[in-house]
């Protein structure tokens, strides 16, 4: 099937003859951007129900309508891989969930660690960038970004009751040339429970984890410290480096 190159994330569910309303910003980039038109094809998405062609069948530049014709392809949604990353300066926080996005994570949460130096994070705007990034990549799924939360909040909470534990693959600069191979552990995956299982990557701030904190994260059973190589990568390249490394060893690009 022919597919349209413009690609739109919706809010609406979508199947056969549904209409799709388009808010006030669809309708501005889809008739006063893209200069689409009544009958023009696109391609939509909501994260759940797979990719449809939509036709325009109202254009105006505030507002307009879409109806789904036909299915182009299935839900395609990464595996069960959270990132947890300490924020940098916002261009950079940006390009993290950007690029978190097309390389396949499931969910993104901003941390707060003892030397996390960032701007007040805006969720929405991270959540916009997240679906952008899906926009683009041909992607069906869309990770969700959540709140900024201190780290101890969330691992803290862990759960670590039940069939299996999501495990976390922690980038530790201190483990250079010592720590377990991706490779070792992806071998010893297997030893954690059966089937598909949940994983996490944490990316640590610029100005490095604190000793205290360091301390707690290698008491945790579920934390495994890797290296990234020799050098010190800043965090945006760590991210994309150790998505890259997981997706390879554990995730969806095998
Ligand atoms: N000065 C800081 C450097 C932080 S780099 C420090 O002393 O830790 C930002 C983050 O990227 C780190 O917290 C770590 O999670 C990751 N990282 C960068 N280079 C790495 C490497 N060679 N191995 C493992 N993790 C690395």
């Amino acid at each position: 099937m022919e597919k349209a190159k413009i690609r739109l994330h919706v809010e609406h569910h979508l199947g056969q003859g549904q209409p799709l309303p388009l808010n006030e910003a669809q309708a501005h980039y889809l008739v006063s951007v893209m200069r689409q038109g009544v009958g023009a094809r696109v391609t939509v998405f909501n994260g759940t129900d797979g990719e449809w062609q939509a036709e325009i069948t109202r254009a105006a530049k505030r507002g307009g309508d879409l109806v789904c014709v036909a299915q182009s392809g299935p839900q395609l949604s990464p595996p069960d891989l959270w990132l947890l990353f300490a924020p940098i300066k916002k261009a950079r926080t940006d390009f993290i969930v950007e690029k978190a996005t097309e390389l396949g994570v499931a969910a993104i949460f901003p941390v707060q660690t003892r030397f996390t130096n960032s701007e007040r994070l805006r969720q929405d705007k991270l959540q916009a960038h997240a679906v952008e990034a899906a926009e683009q990549c041909g992607g069906t799924y869309v990770p969700m970004v959540h709140d900024i939360q201190n780290i101890w909040k969330v691992l803290d909470n862990w759960v670590v009751t039940g069939q299996s534990v999501r495990q976390i693959l922690w980038a530790d600069k201190s483990l250079v040339g010592a720590g377990e191979t991706l490779e070792a552990l992806a071998e010893r995956a297997s030893t954690f429970a059966t089937g598909p299982q949940p994983w996490a990557i944490l990316i640590g701030p610029e100005g490095g984890f604190s000793t205290t904190e360091r301390e707690k994260l290698r008491a945790l059973p579920f934390v495994h410290p890797i290296s990234l190589g020799p050098r010190i990568l800043r965090a945006d390249t760590a991210v994309c480096a150790a998505v890259t490394l997981w997706q390879t060893a554990l995730g969806d690009w095998a």
